[in-house]
């Protein structure tokens, strides 16, 4: 028996917040800057988790997840103020990577670092309980989380397959497929309408059903 056997959650976000597996033991090249883990899970309570990708140099900066542009649309997808999303006991965050990865050779973010999910997902998702909703922005969480939940049927190979195919998905797993509210998903947004005249409305609505009393502000017009 591992003597992380009987952790409890408190425990293990601790263990997360010193990982510096990436700098100092990594599967592939060192992240060329100090780790920073950056997710919110507070006493494990939150009615709604958003598991996404990883931070951005930004979001690495200021320690807070999702407190840049792409926070700002994404909050404005859900339906909630700042103040309800940054509630731990209703939003919990936990991307693929709690690291930010570092850029690729064109400016672009490298993908989540792998060691993150071999390492932390299995114990972190043993001891948070369900939450009501599950969003999966970007295909690396849907992906993991599909797999994870016994449904690996449907991740699909590409994003708009997967964020396409989002009723079967919801309908069998509870987890709504999002892609991920980055300025780079603009132009797919602007090409795919029914994302925000048909997926966004039931977005919105479970939502607020999750969040129940605590309510959710109206959409951005
Ligand atoms: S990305 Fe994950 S595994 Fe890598 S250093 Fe950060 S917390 Fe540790």
């Amino acid at each position: 028996m591992s003597e992380h056997s009987h952790e409890d959650l408190a425990s293990l976000t601790r263990r997360i917040a010193a990982c510096r597996i990436c700098r100092d033991t990594p599967s592939g090249p060192p992240l060329p800057h100090e780790p920073r883990p950056v997710l919110r899970v507070g006493a494990g309570r939150a009615l709604i988790l958003i598991c996404g990708q990883a931070p951005g140099a930004r979001v690495h900066a200021s320690g807070i997840p999702f407190d840049d542009p792409s926070g700002d649309t994404l909050r404005s997808w859900l339906g909630v103020t700042r103040e309800t999303f940054y509630d731990e006991d209703c939003i919990g965050i936990v991307p693929m990577g709690f690291c930010f990865p570092g850029h690729d050779s064109k400016g672009g973010d490298l993908p989540p670092r792998k060691e993150c999910a071999r390492t932390w997902h299995g114990p972190l998702f043993a001891l948070l309980p369900p939450p009501r909703l599950m969003i999966a922005l970007g295909l690396y969480a849907q992906r993991y989380h599909l797999a994870r939940v016994g449904r690996p049927d449907l991740a699909a190979r590409t994003l708009h397959d997967s964020v396409r195919n989002w009723r079967e998905v919801w309908t069998a797993t509870s987890i709504l497929p999002l892609p991920h509210p980055s300025w780079r998903n603009r132009a797919w947004v602007a090409r795919n309408p029914w994302f925000e005249s048909e997926l966004l409305p039931v977005l919105r609505q479970a939502v607020g059903d999750a969040l129940g009393p605590r309510g959710i502000e109206p959409p951005a017009t």
